[in-house]
This record gives structure tokens, C-alpha cells and sequence, in this order.
């Protein structure tokens, strides 16, 4: 509990019981507000969800946990640790990269029996060998690179995300400028990896984590290079009871700390009013002190916000969404065994379809970092096939 907080006391509501609207009442309790957390749905979680049946169970949503020291500082806020609530298993091999330059699997054939694939492991030393495959000087420059986006994370998290920089002149702080050197913000990421890498498919190796923004590397800012820092050096994670498991955990904080939880409540209208706000869930109205909405911002702007025009978000181009199939088997699949990644198509494939090696370098550099070693580019074969593949 915060002393002399300004909260203490003051009723807040918090609309959408996903992690962000969990988060904001777990902080809000803690501030010494009296916190109800209205959630639509049945059960918390929003995207972060499951389906159980026939004694399978999926993650509907988040199946990665991610930037564990981010979970770290958010528990260690209420002098707790995720292992008061989880444990955490990290994934080795964190993940299958399969690319889509490669014929499609005929009926019958597993994946993998057609194409190349990489498994990202939590070895950099096999992640460094995996580059030299792909290009002479491949080793190097995977370390410049995972260099640069420990550097970006960083300086990213504390100046950006822990930090509230809203406006361009939050950018002129001091404490950005001097970690401004050596930091890739500007650029898309596309001029960002082929300024480290010529190969096709280590570039896409590098660029796979832009599924996450639903982003294309051709306009999403080279900053985004941070995820190879996730990635690589932080690692990811399964929590026991899957992601389903941390939103159970959120939720018991929030009962810990206080705050009321109420699902099956949707919110309908948010009404400033001269005094406070009132909100309003099935058909009754009640007055809070302060509201926060955690829903998606274009729903509340549209459908919950009277007092606000949303029609600025008939312009906008909303991320892609995807289209999930939850497939069961009782048979093992050794194969599968591990989080599965399908490269995104970018340019034009550069090996022939059938082959198993490396694409061979690009003529062209867009952009330049610093010079580089000149390569003798061998055509080697990728060796980090799985064997213990059995179907
Ligand atoms: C398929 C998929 C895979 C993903 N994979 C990962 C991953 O591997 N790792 C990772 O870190 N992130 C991943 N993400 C992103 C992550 O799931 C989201 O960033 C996160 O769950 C968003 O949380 P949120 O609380 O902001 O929003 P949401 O989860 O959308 O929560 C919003 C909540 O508000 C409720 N709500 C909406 N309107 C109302 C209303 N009117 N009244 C009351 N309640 C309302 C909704 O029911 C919902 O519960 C993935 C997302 C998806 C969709």
C-alpha cells in the first residue's frame, strides 16, 4: 500500500479484465483505491483465454511468455514473485522456424519431410554456428546484432515503456538524448537486418517477431530490433497452467489486494458527469470516481464514450487478424515439439524450391551500418535438423 496516496479511498472502476485492465486494478488497489473490475465476459483473461474439452486444453490467445523480468518488476511492485503464484519452464528449443519459400507438404508428409527448418534454441553458441551456415561472416554478425538490441531493450524499457513519453517533447528529455548514441530508431526493420544480414532467411529469422504487431518490416520501426534481445538472451517461457495460469495469478493479487471482480458485467456507457463518472452495466448506472478502460480503445471511443467522436477510427487500419484452429490428438507427435513459427513471404525467394540450403547473398545493401568483413559465401547445408523425429 502506498502511503498518503492520493487514490486512497477514491472508488475507480476498471472496464475489461484482460492483463492490461488486471494490471491497472492490481496498481490502483495498491494506490489504496477501492477497485471493481467489470469484465464482460464470464471469465477473465480477454485474449488470453482457454478452451478446455475432451481433457485437451488450449491457450486461445498468448501461448509465449515473454520478457520474464517484466512479470519480475510487476510482481516485485506488490513484494511478491512469480513463484508465489507459477513456475516457469523455459522452452528449449524455444521455437521451429519453417520457411515458405519451400513446396508445400504433399498428403501424408509431416512437416519438416519438405523443407528447410530452423529450431531456435537457448544455446546463442548454436544460434551463432546457425548464422556462419547461412553466410561467412554470419557469426559476427549475429553478435553485433544481438549486441545493439540488448543496448535498444534497455534503454527501450526505461526510457520508453516505463516511462510515459507521449509527447514529442518527452523525446528531448536529457536521459534520452544520452542514450541516444548507438540506438536504431529511425528505419524500418527491413533496412535494419539487411544491414547486419544478406541472407533472405536469416533476415526473416530476424524480422519473425513483427507476427507479434501484426506489423510488415517495411514500415515497422527498426526499434522493434529490441526482440531479438527477448528473444536470444531472455528466452521464452511456459508457465504451468499455460498463460491461462498467469491471468489466474493476476487475479488472486487483485483479490489479495482488494479489489472486486465482477464478470458477466458488461459496460454499456461511460458518462462523465460534473462530479465523477458514471458507468453504466446492464441498465444501472453508478457513480465512480475515476474510470479506467482497458477494453479495445476503438470500442470504447465508438460504442461507450458518448462524449467523445469516435469516427477518427473509421480511418485507421487495424492489425491483421488472424483465423486460429485448436487441433487435438491423442497420438504423440514428436515432431511437434515445440512452438511452431511459419516465416512471412517477403520478396522474392531467392533459392529454388526444392533446396534445403541457404539462399545465396544479395547483390544490393540498402542501408549500411558499419563496413563489414568482405564474404567468400559458401553454400552450406543448415544442421539443425531435428533427429529425433519420428513421424
Ligand atoms: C492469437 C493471439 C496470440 C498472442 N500471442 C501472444 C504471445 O504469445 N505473447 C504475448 O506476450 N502476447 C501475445 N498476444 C497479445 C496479448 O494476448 C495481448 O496483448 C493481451 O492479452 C491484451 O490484453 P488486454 O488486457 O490489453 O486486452 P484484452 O485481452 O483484449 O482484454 C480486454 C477485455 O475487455 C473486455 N471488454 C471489452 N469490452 C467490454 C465492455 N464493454 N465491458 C466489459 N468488459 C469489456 C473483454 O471481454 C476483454 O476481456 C497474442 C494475442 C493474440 C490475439
Amino acid at each position: 500500500m502506498i502511503e498518503g496516496s492520493p487514490l486512497t479511498g477514491a472508488d475507480v472502476a476498471v472496464v475489461g479484465g484482460g492483463f492490461g485492465g488486471l494490471s491497472a486494478a492490481s496498481y490502483l488497489a495498491d494506490a489504496g483505491a477501492d477497485v471493481t473490475l467489470l469484465e464482460r465476459n464470464d471469465r477473465l483473461g480477454g485474449a488470453a483465454n482457454v478452451i478446455e474439452d475432451e481433457g485437451f486444453r488450449f491457450d486461445t490467445g498468448p501461448s509465449w511468455y515473454l520478457m520474464p523480468d517484466v512479470f519480475e518488476r510487476f510482481f516485485g511492485h506488490f513484494d511478491r514473485e512469480p513463484t508465489d503464484y507459477y513456475e516457469l519452464t523455459r522452452l528449449d528449443p524455444q521455437y521451429r522456424v519453417f520457411f515458405d519459400d519451400d513446396p508445400p507438404a504433399a498428403a501424408g508428409q509431416a512437416p519438416g519431410d519438405h523443407g528447410e527448418y530452423v529450431d531456435v534454441t537457448t544455446d546463442t553458441d548454436q544460434i551463432r554456428q546457425l548464422f556462419a551456415a547461412y553466410e561467412d561472416d554470419g557469426g559476427a554478425a549475429f553478435d553485433d546484432y544481438l549486441a545493439e538490441a540488448e543496448h535498444t531493450y534497455e534503454v527501450g524499457m526505461e526510457q520508453f515503456v516505463y516511462e510515459d513519453r507521449s509527447r514529442f517533447r518527452d523525446l528531448l528529455d536529457p536521459a534520452v538524448v544520452r542514450c541516444g548514441p548507438g540506438l536504431t530508431l529511425l528505419g524500418s526493420m527491413q533496412d535494419h537486418v539487411e544491414s547486419y544480414v544478406d541472407s533472405r532467411r536469416l533476415q526473416q529469422l530476424l524480422q519473425y517477431t513483427l507476427v507479434f504487431l501484426g506489423g510488415s518490416p517495411h514500415n515497422t520501426p527498426a526499434l522493434y530490433n529490441l526482440m531479438a534481445h527477448v528473444d536470444y538472451n531472455l528466452g521464452v517461457y511456459y508457465p504451468e497452467g499455460g498463460i491461462f495460469g498467469v491471468v489466474q495469478a493476476l487475479a488472486t493479487l487483485n483479490r489479495e489486494l482488494g479489489t472486486t471482480i465482477r464478470t458477466g458485467a458488461e459496460v454499456t456507457a461511460i458518462d462523465p458527469l460534473a462530479e465523477g463518472i458514471a458507468v453504466e452495466t446492464d441498465g444501472d448506472y453508478r457513480q465512480f470516481d475515476a474510470v479506467v478502460a482497458n477494453a479495445n480503445p476503438a470500442h470504447v471511443e465508438q460504442d461507450l464514450l458518448a462524449s467523445v467522436d469516435g469516427s477518427g477510427w473509421d480511418d485507421q487500419t487495424y492489425a491483421p487478424s488472424a483465423l486460429m484452429f485448436y487441433l487435438a490428438s491423442r497420438a504423440r507427435w514428436t515432431r511437434l515439439n515445440t512452438t511452431r513459427s511459419s516465416s512471412p513471404r517477403t520478396g522474392t525467394p531467392t533459392s529454388s524450391p526444392s533446396s534445403r540450403i541457404p539462399s545465396g547473398p544479395r547483390t544490393r545493401r540498402t542501408t549500411s551500418r558499419s563496413p563489414r568483413r568482405p564474404t567468400t559465401r559458401s553454400r552450406q547445408r543448415v544442421t539443425t535438423r531435428s533427429s529425433s523425429s519420428s513421424r
